[in-house]
């Protein structure tokens, strides 16, 4: 049986295919007490080892549950080392203390977007933000007169120093014509119309979007009550957490989910939230392929990492990477290690917050799934 590591932070895993191997790893090893499933949903392309890139469903419990947590990692990609943490943290030290009934299941949905988990980057491998492409209909004019204003300066074509002050300088006097929150909307709301800018949000379900869609509708086509918690990170205090929900105010799913998490979720929907409202969310996507009178709860804890204007940056500087620079030379490699820093900072002590935290989270979670009990640790 695995052990918990004794330095929390060592949750944290080096990379995606590390994490995944060890993973699928520790599963065997929970199998021999638990029953174990695990789905595996490859996408074509590669990680930078040649690896395999897929969401791995990992259900431990019951096949076809009345009663199921989920916890999914790395829908932003480069978040998933968060997540993954926390799934790791839960194969050692949860799942062994956990006795579950016989329709009651726990679900480990390692890397909802695998390509951007093993690749640094929050978007998928079609340059799309997973967490707006959860729809049905996708417009392709859909974005707005203030991003479109704003295109060049948000997606720039070269980082020519004299251009790149230009750019920031009219940023700036947005947000101060508009202020920062407004920027923050029309920033990262989502849109449809350019599929090289940031924020894309596709035209038309990427792979993993319908992997994650098709796996829910097959497992949890049985399930009376699904609460689910979707790990990320950039967003906030630095180790920080803000659980983010978005469902409308008046919906049964943000009564559940207050009585899940008593009173600390907040809804981006609703404007209660550090998190401006967004198109093509992940837990109405899903919600919509759960029997419908299924009791749903979801969050997406944001665990905040640096201030947002780098994080920005560093996101911005990945899209001109991607698109019009090299992976391999002095300029890209810095960016990628921005990148890396900007949604899973390097401090230990950052990693073993978030880990105290997720796990009390998870812990207290627990509680509420209907035929899971949890020994002391
Ligand atoms: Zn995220």
């Amino acid at each position: 049986m695995p052990r918990p590591p004794a330095d929390p932070a060592d949750n944290f895993q080096p990379s995606y295919r590390v994490s995944r191997e060890r993973l699928l790893e520790k599963l065997h090893g929970i199998s021999r007490r638990l029953p174990v499933l695990v789905d595996s949903r490859s996408i074509a392309p590669r990680g930078p080892e040649g690896e395999t890139l897929a969401l791995d469903f990992a259900i431990v419990g019951a096949r076809r549950p009345k009663h199921v947590l989920v916890l999914s990692s790395g829908t932003h990609g480069v978040e998933g080392y968060t997540g993954s943490a926390i799934q790791h943290w839960a194969l050692d030290a949860l799942l062994p203390r956990l006795s579950l009934g016989r329709d009651t299941a726990v679900v480990l949905q390692h890397a909802n977007n695998p390509y951007g988990f093993a690749w640094h980057r929050r978007v998928n491998e079609d340059n799309v933000d997973p967490n707006r492409n959860f729809r049905d209909a996708f417009d392709p004019n859909q974005c707005s007169p203030d991003y479109e204003a704003l295109y060049e300066c948000l997606n720039p074509a070269d980082l020519d120093p004299a251009n790149e002050q230009r750019r920031w300088a009219e940023i700036q006097a947005y947000v101060d014509r508009e202020g920062l929150r407004r920027f923050q909307q029309v920033a990262v709301e989502g849109q449809y119309k350019f599929p090289q800018g940031m924020q894309f949000g596709g035209h038309r379900r990427s792979a993993g979007t319908q992997h994650l869609i098709d796996l829910a509708r097959e497992h949890l086509c049985a399930a009376q009550t699904v609460i689910w918690i979707d790990f990320h990170t950039g967003l906030g205090e630095s180790g920080a957490c803000e659980l983010i929900c978005g469902a409308a105010l008046d919906s049964p799913a943000y009564a559940f989910a207050q009585q899940v998490w008593a009173g600390e979720v907040r809804s981006s929907q609703a404007g209660e939230s550090i998190s401006t409202p967004l198109n093509g969310l992940l837990d109405l996507g899903i919600q919509a392929v759960l029997p419908a009178d299924a009791r749903f709860a979801f969050a997406f804890p944001e665990y905040g990492t640096w201030p947002p204007e780098r994080v920005i940056r560093a996101m911005r500087a990945d899209n001109w990477l991607h698109h019009h620079g090299d992976l391999t030379d002095a300029t890209g490699l810095a960016i990628k290690a921005e990148m890396l820093e900007a949604f899973r900072p390097a401090s230990r002590d950052w990693m073993r917050t978030i880990v105290a935290h997720g796990s009390a989270l998870v812990e207290r979670t627990v509680g509420h799934l209907p035929g899971a009990g949890l020994a002391a640790a």
